[in-house]
């Protein structure tokens, strides 16, 4: 998929890691048999209390966005 969108996070973020469960990449991901939380390539995760985009596995689909408590999660045009 061609990405024209990209997700980007504010400091409103709390690290709830609600995104970090919603997202359908990372549902993908730890599914697999051999999944390993602290070496699979999510596309967002908490780290120090802060979510973490990766850029490579992220596809943009702004799923995190609507589940964001704290709307810190939005898509912008690239
Ligand atoms: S971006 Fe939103 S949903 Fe994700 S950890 Fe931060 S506050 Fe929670
Ligand atoms: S935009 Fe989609 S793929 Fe990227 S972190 Fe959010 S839910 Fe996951």
């Amino acid at each position: 998929m061609a990405k024209d969108k990209k997700l980007v996070r504010s400091t409103n973020c709390n690290g709830c890691g609600i995104c970090v469960t919603v997202c359908p990449t990372n549902t993908k991901l730890s599914k697999a048999e051999d999944f390993d939380i602290d070496h699979a390539k999510l596309a967002i995760h908490v780290s120090n209390g802060c979510a973490v985009i990766d850029y490579d596995a992220c596809i943009a689909c702004g799923i995190c966005t609507k589940n964001c408590p704290v709307s810190s999660l939005a898509m912008v045009q690239i």
